[in-house]
């Protein structure tokens, strides 16, 4: 009855989502806090006072969304955790300013930045030039790569697990194809700085597409968004799930030149023309223009990462400094399986991925000070 294409379909495996305790979860890279509750007072409002705009299709370019991301990133300069807050002022930290203004027609928004990703998959790459991508980062990328029939080009990471930056751009420059990876990389949370990022476009070719994927930008790593105006071919993909504690809304974005925007458009407008429904608008717009609980948010979860890379050190486990909102460890005395068994035991999830290579390592996500010390006990236990 199915496809052939349907046949050669490698889905993407999630964290797992269990319902039969109730675990503290570590292990899918969430935000450990609520929305700030000027977004539940939006949606709550929105839901009550505007009925009839959940009967009407929204709007489909959500031009309002747009104007407000571009102006927190203005305000922030795209790292929540250095922005300088004073009560609800945000400005961004020095060096994390950008030199021009983001305006909404360099950003493109959709459900989710997976959703985004895949668009962006389909207007770029091809089967014709092999995408180039690390071993290890995002692993949505090959099952895209899959879904559009797009060939990789692989590149081994570097013994310290940092990106091979020049054999990327070797293999690009070959290929004549565009590349792809998380900056800070996913699952090492190692950040390559913005300077290494330009030296990188200033050899890559610049007809080709560079996709930087800054999911975890806001917890200590350095935004390439600066660099737009010089690099007419970067897209950086953002997204609200991690440091806008608000994966349960799908929300995420581009900033990129208006060309690259424009064609990121027409895939939408191509498959589904309302990808974020009215309540997901509304609810984005407010974490826009409340930027100062966020940074406060990422704040406490940079600060928990430090001191539990202290604790890890302290206890003996190998693990790889972060900047993201999440540490990936290992116990050198017992296998990664084990180590996520015994946590799982305790009521706490992780991430251990069966991918050779980092069987040995879990991926443990940054949460709450109380779920860290749960989480620290039961380290301590095994
Ligand atoms: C979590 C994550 C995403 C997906 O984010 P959504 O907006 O929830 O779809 C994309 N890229 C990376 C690197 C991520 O870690």
């Amino acid at each position: 009855m199915i496809s052939t294409r349907m046949q050669n379909l490698h889905p993407y495996v999630p964290g797992e989502q269990p319902k039969d305790r109730v675990y503290i979860k570590l292990n899918a890279n969430e935000n450990p806090y609520a929305p700030s509750p000027k977004v539940l007072d939006a949606v709550v409002d929105f839901v009550k006072n505007n009925p009839m705009k959940l009967a009407l299709y929204p709007d489909p370019d959500s031009l309002e969304l747009h104007r407000a991301i571009a102006d927190m990133l203005n305000k922030t300069g795209g790292v929540l955790c250095n922005a300088v807050t004073e009560g609800n002022e945000v400005t961004a930290a020095k060096g994390d300013e950008i030199p021009f203004k983001v305006t909404p027609e360099m950003i493109y928004s959709g459900n989710g930045s997976d959703e985004v990703l895949s668009f962006v998959f389909y207007a770029f790459f091809g089967s014709d030039k092999k995408l180039v991508l690390p071993e290890f980062t995002y692993s949505f990328y090959p099952v895209y790569a899959g879904f559009y029939n797009i060939t990789t080009d692989i590149v081994p990471m570097k013994k310290d697990w940092s990106l091979d930056t020049e054999e990327m751009l070797l293999r690009s420059r070959k290929n004549g194809s565009g590349l792809i990876f998380a900056n800070p990389n996913a699952p090492s949370g190692i950040a390559l700085s913005r300077n290494q990022i330009r030296a990188m476009l200033e050899k890559a070719d610049p007809d080709q597409i560079f996709v930087v994927d800054e999911a975890y930008c806001d917890f200590g790593g350095e935004s390439c968004i600066p660099l737009l105006k010089e690099f007419k071919n970067l897209l950086i993909v953002r997204t609200f799930s991690k440091s806008l504690c608000g994966a349960g809304m799908r929300l995420g974005y581009i900033v990129a030149s208006p060309e690259i925007v424009n064609y990121v458009t027409t895939v939408k407008n191509s498959l589904n023309h309302f990808p974020i429904d009215a309540v997901a608008q509304v609810a984005g717009i407010a974490a826009c223009e409340n930027p100062a609980y966020y940074c406060e948010c990422a704040r406490k979860v940079r600060d928990e990462r430090e001191s539990f890379q202290a604790f890890l050190k302290e206890k003996g486990w190998e693990f790889i400094p972060s900047k993201t909102n999440f540490v990936l460890a290992r116990n050198p005395k017992m296998p990664g399986e084990q180590v996520y068994q015994n946590i799982k035991k305790e009521g706490i999830l992780v991430r251990h991925f069966g991918t050779k290579g980092i069987e040995d390592y879990v991926r443990i996500t940054i949460g709450t000070k109380e779920q860290m010390d749960a989480l620290k006990a039961a380290i301590d236990k095994i």
